[in-house]
């Protein structure tokens, strides 16, 4: 009997980066043109990784900023994040950096009580969305880098518009984020 497993990853990041879009990219495996985003919506997908199943649910956010208080549900029984910025904006990139530190702060409590372990790494992909948009940058690859790499988690640039190549990488690192659970870092 293969293992059934249950996974909770919720997008985040600054409004129309294109959370809505890869998250339908992921389920769907198309680009939606013109679809309006505004409300919270959760995707179910099963995803078969080798011999294990995982029953995902996938929570696309209305967008927050750096004033935005994340409730309890994104914090209580999530397995991951995926934290969007658009490389055209270094507006939704300084977003990320506050979304990070108040996602720390949330599981940083709950956890150093549970496991008295002082240096857990959320297991975060930060994705730098818009990468077909590249004449129009104002956030270039490397800074993604360093900041994923200051966190210990992984980077990668996509693009939900060019379904082929870059959002095969985010399938990826989905898929590999739910293979590796609560505790460890995403690779
Ligand atoms: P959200 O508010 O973060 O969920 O962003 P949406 O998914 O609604 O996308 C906002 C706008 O950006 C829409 O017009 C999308 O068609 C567009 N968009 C999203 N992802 C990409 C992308 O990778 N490349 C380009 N060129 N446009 C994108």
């Amino acid at each position: 009997m293969p293992l059934v497993r249950y996974r909770k990853v919720v997008i985040l990041g600054y409004r129309s980066v294109g959370k809505t879009s890869l998250a339908h990219q992921f389920v769907e495996g198309e680009f939606l043109e013109g679809y309006d985003p505004t409300v919270e919506n959760t995707y179910s997908k099963i995803v078969t990784l080798g011999k294990d199943e995982f029953h995902l649910q996938l929570v696309d956010t209305a967008g927050q900023d750096e004033y935005s208080i994340l409730p309890y549900s994104f914090i209580i029984g999530v397995h991951g994040y995926v934290l969007v910025y658009s490389v055209t904006s270094l507006h939704s990139f300084q977003v990320i950096e506050s979304l990070y530190q108040k996602l720390h702060e949330g599981h940083g409590k709950t956890r150093y009580v549970a496991l008295g372990d002082k240096d857990i790494v959320l297991p975060v992909v930060l994705v730098g969305n818009k990468a077909d948009l590249s004449p129009d940058r104002e956030v270039q690859a490397v800074e993604g880098k360093k900041l994923a790499e200051s966190w210990g988690a992984t980077f990668m640039e996509s693009s939900a518009r060019e379904n082929q190549v870059l959002s095969l990488k985010i399938r990826k690192a989905v898929g590999v984020a739910l293979t590796q659970g609560i505790f460890i870092k995403i690779i």
